[in-house]
């Protein structure tokens, strides 16, 4: 599973950053969360195939999060896409792209699912769950966690050979979680020949909000937290007044959820070095990063 920061800025787009998109690549698959003016052209930046998209998930009907939207849908209109395209998003999703297609005489040949989200686990795909919790932000705005189902643990073949199985397709049955019988009766189970199931991965974004206690919950024991860290700690009333956070703000929510790693994304014009905001984060969670468009993030499969 990897991430790829299209676009960590925030409200304004600037030559270096680009508004807020980020593509997670999950077995050839993409899935893009937020999708700002110009996520179309950081996609062609970052190598990734719009015809390779899953789905869409909007956090909020703020511009800076949406606007790439009518570009983006044109240009896989172009690219004849037959499979239909899931688009996730608060209340008012449906209406904004309806808007677009209705404006812009836009009829797409493929099917557009789109799925507006409260709360809560809202989909099941091949391996992974998703749920959306909404955060400390004007209008309704999503934070949207994907968790990885446990991967059966390793399988030891010698311990399966001093137990008589043969090697075949009872190996494979084991592996996959199936208890067996052998011709003399005797039943195996899984656990017999196999260490514990292993963790799945689990990625978390978040972005607009003020720090809230819904992220810490959604986010716990993430391997990688994307969070929102608009401002430097001088601005913190201001950060918050918007609806937004600080990047030690966002180190509290990653330290508080135990997170493995925490990248901060919608990062203020103003800022045009970002040693600041790095210190003040790290001083609270060391494991931080400043999102830099284009950055890719490996998020490597749990060994045990
Ligand atoms: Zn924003
Ligand atoms: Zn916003």
């Amino acid at each position: 599973m990897k991430i790829i920061l299209l676009g960590t800025g925030g409200t304004i787009p600037t030559l270096r950053r680009s508004l807020p998109a980020l593509a997670l690549q999950r077995d050839g698959d993409i899935l893009l969360f937020d999708c700002g003016e110009g996520a179309q052209l950081q996609i062609v930046r970052a190598s990734l195939s719009p015809g390779k998209l899953f789905a869409i998930f909007l956090s909020h009907l703020h511009g800076d999060h949406v606007t790439g939207l009518p570009g983006l849908l044109m240009t896989i209109m172009h690219q004849s896409r037959e499979k239909p395209l899931r688009i996730f998003g608060p209340p008012g999703t449906r209406e904004y792209i309806n808007l677009i297609r209705k404006c812009l005489g836009f009829n797409p040949p493929y099917a557009l699912d789109i799925r507006e989200i409260t709360e809560g686990k809202f989909f099941s795909g091949s391996g992974f769950g998703m749920e959306a919790v909404v955060v400390d932000h004007k209008p309704h705005t999503l934070a949207f966690s994907l968790a990885e189902e446990p991967r059966p643990g390793r399988f030891f073949p010698e311990k399966a050979t001093a137990l008589d199985i043969p090697e075949g397709p009872l190996f494979g049955k084991l592996q996959r979680g199936e208890t067996i019988t052998l011709a003399n009766g005797r039943t195996i189970t899984p656990s017999m020949v196999m260490s514990p199931p292993r963790k799945g991965r689990k990625f978390v974004y978040a972005t607009d909000t003020r720090p809230c206690p819904q992220v810490i919950k959604l986010a716990y024991e993430a391997d990688l937290l994307v969070h929102e860290g608009m401002f430097a700690h001088d601005l913190e009333e201001e950060a918050n007044l918007k609806g937004h956070s600080t990047c030690a703000q966002a180190a509290h929510i990653a330290s508080e959820a135990k997170v493995k790693n925490l990248v901060i994304t919608h990062i203020s014009t103003r800022y045009q070095r970002t040693d600041e905001l790095l210190y003040e984060a790290r001083s609270v969670f060391p494991r931080t990063v400043i999102g830099q468009d284009l950055m890719e993030i490996e998020i490597p499969v749990h060994k045990e």
